[in-house]
């Protein structure tokens, strides 16, 4: 850890700051060791502040969504960490005025539960999501989805606050979503515009449920781990091969090295043990199955799961 991040940089805001503040139990993979400094800013204006103040002074800024898709090193990590999960920043606004179907999700309200309330609602258009745990700008920022779809699918317009604090809004027309990628600028992601439909509820709730039960029959879904630890590699013929599907046949389903394994159920997520998990063995067994992979296919698998630490990024 380097020198402690100063508490002038946020003492005098509209924010809950945790000094020295566990990690572990905010991720997925619940292991991984301190933020510097959470701060959950409780306004915009705050979050704005915090921001421009950060960009004056060089202070590194991470974004914690819900932890689905991150490993935190064993060490924790300097800088501000910031979490959304405050109210104003994670609440989700339902068009009173115009069509009715038009949703604006904040970056810190939890997918999952949206995906519910639509289906109550009689709401069409985000149930791609079933099952895949996250915030909205988690979600966006990975262009999370699956089988059935992604979230960008869905996507009318998003607002980004830039390092400097500064505000833009993109519409879906300068935006792209492509494989866990978009081009969505560097900043926090504050909220979307979804653009749904109207649909009978109990047809989109059926489609909730057919989509997640696909899920869990495929995915280890209770372990402890991150999803899919690596993206399926683009080959030279313009598809996509399945990442699980080639450490499969490098012999690694069920391959252990420290508290960390590859999933006898599905190889491409790596899971680490409830007890004495290390983000440290996480890390090593995703190299070596980096290397198997290539020795045995000439294929270099590329991380979905983003890696927060000096030893380990
Ligand atoms: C059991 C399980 C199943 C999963 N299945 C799938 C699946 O089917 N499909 C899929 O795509 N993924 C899947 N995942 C991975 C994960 O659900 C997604 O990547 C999800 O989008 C992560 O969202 P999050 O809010 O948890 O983001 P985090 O893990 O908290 O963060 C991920 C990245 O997003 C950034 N970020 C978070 N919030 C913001 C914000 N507001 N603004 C800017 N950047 C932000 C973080 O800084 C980080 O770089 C699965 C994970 C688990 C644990």
């Amino acid at each position: 850890m380097t020198v402690a991040t100063p508490s002038s940089l946020y003492a005098d805001l509209n924010v809950d700051a945790q000094p020295d503040a566990p990690l572990a139990s905010r991720t997925w993979y619940g292991v991984g060791g301190k933020a510097d400094v959470l701060i959950t800013p409780r306004d915009l204006a705050s979050l704005a502040m915090l921001m421009r103040r950060c960009h004056r002074d060089q202070v590194p800024v991470r974004i914690l969504g819900s932890g689905a898709n991150l490993l935190v090193s064993d060490a924790g990590v300097d800088g501000v960490v910031i979490s959304l999960d405050a109210p104003e920043l994670r609440t989700v606004e339902y068009n009173q005025q115009g069509s009715v179907e038009v949703v604006r999700a904040w970056g810190g309200a939890s997918t999952e539960k949206l995906v519910q309330e639509l289906a109550r609602r009689g709401l069409a258009g985000l149930e791609q999501m079933a099952g895949i745990p996250s915030s909205i700008g988690g979600a966006l920022r990975m262009n999370a989805g699956g089988k059935f779809g992604c979230i960008g699918d869905a996507v009318h317009s998003v607002a980004v606050m830039g390092p400097d604090g500064s505000e833009r809004i993109y519409l879906r027309e300068s935006l792209a979503f492509d494989y866990r990628h978009t081009n969505i600028p560097e900043g926090v992601i504050l909220w979307a515009v979804l653009q749904l439909r109207e649909e009978d509820p109990l047809t989109v709730r059926s489609r909730l449920k057919e989509y997640f039960s696909y899920k869990k029959n495929s995915q280890p879904m209770s372990d402890q781990s991150s999803g899919c630890m690596f993206k399926n590699p683009l080959l030279a013929d313009g598809t996509r091969e399945s990442a699980g599907k080639l450490i499969d046949l490098a012999k690694l389903k069920g391959f252990r090295l420290g508290s960390a394994f590859v999933s006898p159920k599905h190889a491409n997520f790596i899971s680490v043990d409830a007890v004495g998990g290390r983000a440290s063995d996480i890390a090593a067994i995703s190299q070596q199955i980096i290397a198997r992979v290539f020795d045995a296919h000439g294929i270099t698998l590329e991380r979905e799961v983003v890696f927060w630490g000096a030893d380990i990024e």
